[in-house]
């Protein structure tokens, strides 16, 4: 840590260097946000507002009288094209910012090939989820979204268990944690704890960043805990037991069931209010209807709208869970001053801003910010009764 020497020729509060970084790589990143929010609501607007999306359902149609085949056609396109649009923006943000405050490690060469990797995934899930939309709107449009938004939850049920083994492993390398004291502390906690693992691996994220991070991954027969290589490099095992007993607390506390069962509600609720704008609004802006494909635009626009509104509220429900799970950490461990130093170190190698402003992290964290955790930290110590850090 750097040392914390008082200078007198500032009245605001001291900060250390690290500190200073973070809140100006906080505010690139928050710069970043905005412009991406701003193209992800300009998009669609003028996507509509030009004619692009009728225009491009005329050539689909042409290219093919079977519907599947042009909807295949726009949405390759559609999806593209968005892509291409934004791609500035993710080089920007995802690269050079990273870069300038030696977050990432990644050539040019690993950003570029990440960036294609995930195009792919989101054009093999995007065009799956608009193939079955309107394969629903035809033959179900007054019923469709209840039908879609059933098929969303089950998908995002399956994902959000699966990701971790099927999707990160195209982009991090995993490998089985040797024998030793570090697998052996983390296995016996995890038993304490009653949460059954397959075994401890460790995340090769080095190669392409400096943060660092700790997880439980998987489910049933595939759960394991995963530690980042360079949370293993620059952390003592004691800290790597308090990360790993947050963890392990998510799951204790059944969040992954809590945190379905809230997406559940705002998928179908959203799907409602889709069928609802597209509806009223399909025949107003030059589509044929309903079942129109060429309205994706429109309902993209309504989704983005909708998950703008309902970040906040989501947010508030993730920081309270990691809250609790923070709590779990300090009882099961009972080492408040590893869980702070833990937290501190982790702040720096992610550069997280200790003390955000308020509305920011009313908004767009998930986590409490590390202030506010090291201070409950220290907070629990107190009432415990345990020594003060
Ligand atoms: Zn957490």
């Amino acid at each position: 840590m750097i040392s914390n020497e008082k200078r007198s020729d500032r009245a605001a509060p001291e900060r250390s260097g690290p500190e200073r970084d973070a809140a100006a790589y906080a505010r690139a990143k928050r710069r970043a946000t905005f412009a991406d929010i701003a193209l992800s609501l300009a998009m669609p607007v003028v996507f509509i507002a030009s004619n692009g999306s009728t225009g491009l359902r005329d050539i689909a149609e042409e290219v093919s009288s079977v519907d599947a085949i042009g909807i295949l056609v726009y949405a390759t396109v559609a999806l593209v094209g968005m892509s291409l649009v934004g791609l500035g923006l993710d080089f920007y943000s995802g690269y050079v910012i990273e870069h300038r405050f030696g977050l990432s490690r990644a050539s040019l060469r690993d950003w570029a090939s990440d960036w294609l990797k995930s195009l792919a995934l989101q054009l093999l899930f995007g065009i799956a989820a608009i193939e079955l939309i309107y394969a629903l709107i035809t033959p179900l449009p007054d019923t469709w979204w209840l039908v879609a938004a059933a098929v969303f939850i089950g998908f995002f049920i399956v994902l959000v268990r699966l990701a971790p083994v099927l999707i990160l492993p195209l982009f991090y390398k995993f490998e089985r944690l040797e024998d030793g004291d570090l697998r052996d502390r983390l296995l016996a906690l995890a038993e304490r704890v009653n949460t059954r693992v397959q075994g401890v691996y460790i995340w090769k994220l080095g190669r392409k960043t400096s943060r660092s991070n700790a997880a439980l991954m998987g489910w049933g027969a595939t759960r394991r805990i995963v530690v980042a290589d360079t949370m293993i490099e620059s952390s003592t095992p004691e800290e790597i037991e308090v990360v790993l007993a947050h963890e392990l607390g998510h799951q204790v506390n059944r969040d992954i069931p809590r945190m379905i069962a809230v997406q559940s509600v705002i998928i179908v609720a959203g799907f409602a209010v889709i069928h609802v704008v597209l509806k009223t609004l399909s025949d107003s802006f030059g589509f044929r209807g309903i079942d129109d494909f060429a309205n994706l635009p429109l309902l993209l626009l309504v989704a983005v709208v909708a998950g703008l509104l309902l970040m906040p509220a989501i947010n508030a429900y993730s920081r309270s869970r990691e809250r609790a799970a923070d709590l779990f950490a300090l009882e099961t461990t009972r080492w408040p001053d590893r869980f702070i130093s833990a937290m501190e170190r982790l702040g720096e190698q992610n550069l997280s801003e200790k003390d955000p402003h308020p509305v920011m992290e009313f908004i767009f964290h998930s986590h409490p910010s590390l202030g506010k955790r090291i201070e409950f930290a220290k907070r629990w110590a107190a009432d415990a009764g345990e020594s003060k850090p």
